[in-house]
């Protein structure tokens, strides 16, 4: 295979095993090194260690941030003072031997006592992606000088819909353990509750995202196709096994490392599945490009099908690099999907709402067309055609499942390829790699929604997520995060917002009578 720019199989890049073997760090710093660590990095991360300030104070201060200006004459005047004298003149005596020893570990090379990488130190904050419910930006933590993403989530309290919604994300990020989900690996402690609007959390960062590959001019082989799908496949078998349906499965919401590890991400929109047939379900999920037929149908309930159905329009635009059915509207949408599969029988418009039925059965009748899909790449095989094709049926009854999909020959190579150089899961042992048991694990227990219920107001779910954050924070046995307000980037930071709504390619299902 050939070497090319940024994704390059197997050969497991130095960050992306950082973050990995980050995630189980402990930190047994003492309380003068936090406090040294914590001075070094007040200007250059906009997370930092909780300091003496309280709560309210910090609070208080994201109000008024120093300038930018002043804030990097700071830290010149820091670096030409020379760290030894800012530190003692800043810093009692007690604990500047302390400081002295953090210092030495991050501003020598020779360091060995301590895992800080300066290269990475020096890469300052940055906003990296905008949607619908959220900012991430690329952050430093200050723990150990890491890059991770660090989540804002803004306006959370603007209303019930929206306070519910984001409470269930902050769920299931810190649920979820697998290698190919994004998850929390921390949540920043929250002010004091008269102060609580936003909530951070911190996850892997990842380099790129499929979006940006598949439209780069970078070669994209057959075994980069079969590596990301095999990966996408392998993360929805767990959580279609946690009883979690993603809803907006889509190149974007697929992060990529250089070393080709995916992870999906952005649960903004994933639910529990609902087992009741007879209670309606809100169509307005899914970016419209991806979204599934019985959707565009206007069906009340739905299932994992519907990501089922992102994955085949996904995996054909990985073969053709383009976008499979690219419509304007919702109608045209489902127009595009019938030039593909040909007019759908009646069986087949079961889950149609009767106008979108009527609808179908008025027009010219097709015949299908899915020789074209041969016609996406030369590497659009019989093998992967015939996967496709049991991605992409109409009636989500007869759609191709996670598990069966996983294990369609087509992704033999892909899986074999993940399990020999890229998982956490299987070992070395004596020089020979020995696959475990379990190559695409489910999830050992399923995720429930039980905790939302009883919360009527936002305020309710306002004190409930307060209270479980502050006893998520203490659990993870490190020094808990915060907002920096002085940190060089904080003002930008600060003031980012959501991606404007008509900016997004948010659902906006057709109005059937
Ligand atoms: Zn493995």
């Amino acid at each position: 295979m050939p070497p090319i720019n940024i994704l390059n199989i197997g050969a497991t890049s130095l960050s992306a095993n950082h973050n990995y073997l980050n995630q189980s760090i402990g930190h047994n710093a003492n309380s003068a090194i936090n406090s040294a660590a914590n001075f070094l990095h007040q200007n250059s991360s906009i997370i930092n260690h909780q300091n003496g300030q309280s709560n309210d104070l910090q609070t208080a201060n994201c109000h008024q941030t120093n300038s930018l200006a002043h804030v990097q004459n700071l830290n010149n005047q820091l670096i030409s003072s020379g760290l030894a004298n800012s530190v003692n003149n800043t810093c009692n005596n007690a604990v500047n031997n302390a400081i002295m020893k953090t210092a030495n570990s991050y501003f020598n090379n020779s360091t060995t006592n301590n895992n800080i990488n300066n290269q990475e130190m020096a890469q300052p904050d940055r906003a990296i992606g905008y949607g619908a419910f959220g900012i991430v930006w690329a952050v430093t933590d200050p723990r150990d000088g890491k890059r991770v993403a660090l989540k804002k989530m803004p306006n959370v309290f603007q209303n019930l819909v929206s306070a519910r919604r984001v409470y269930r994300e902050v769920k299931m990020l810190c649920y979820f353990r697998h290698e190919n989900l994004i998850s929390a690996l921390d949540v920043l402690q929250p002010p004091h509750i008269d102060f609580f609007q936003e909530i951070y959390v911190i996850t892997e960062l990842m380099q790129s995202d499929l979006h940006k590959i598949i439209v780069s001019n970078q070669p994209l082989t057959s075994d980069h196709v079969k590596i990301f799908l095999y990966q996408i496949l392998r993360g929805l078998k767990y959580l279609h096994s946690s009883n979690i349906i993603h809803r907006d499965i889509k190149p974007g919401n697929l992060l990529v490392n250089s070393n080709c590890l995916l992870k999906i991400c952005d649960f903004g929109l994933a639910r529990v599945m609902e087992e009741d047939e007879s209670r309606n379900m809100t169509q307005e999920v899914v970016t419209q490009y991806y979204r599934a037929p019985e959707l565009l149908m206007g069906t009340r309930h739905y299932g994992a099908q519907i990501d089922m159905w992102s994955v085949g329009c996904i995996f054909a635009e990985l073969l053709g690099r383009r976008i499979l059915f690219q419509a304007q509207t919702p109608i045209q949408q489902l127009d595009l999907i019938t030039d593909l599969l040909g007019t759908p029988d009646q069986e087949d418009l079961k889950h149609a709402c009767t106008a979108a039925r009527n609808h179908m059965l008025r027009k010219p009748f097709k015949t299908n067309s899915i020789a074209a899909l041969y016609s996406l790449s030369g590497q659009a095989n019989h093998e992967a055609v015939h996967l496709l094709c049991q991605l992409l049926i109409f009636n989500p009854d007869k759609r191709i499942s996670c598990v069966d999909a996983l294990a369609h020959p087509y992704l033999e190579e892909g899986c074999l390829r993940y399990h020999s150089c890229m998982c956490t899961c299987c070992v070395v042992e004596n020089g020979k790699r020995k696959y475990c048991d379990d190559l695409e694990p489910v999830s050992s227990r399923t995720f429930n929604d039980n905790f939302l219920r009883d919360l009527y107001s936002v305020q309710q779910v306002k004190e409930r997520l307060h209270k479980r954050i502050l006893e998520k924070c203490s659990s993870y046995n490190r020094v808990p995060l915060c907002i920096n307000p002085n940190s060089v980037a904080f003002k930008s930071f600060a003031s980012s917002t959501v991606a404007n709504l008509s900016e997004l390619p948010l659902a906006s299902p057709h109005q059937w009578e």
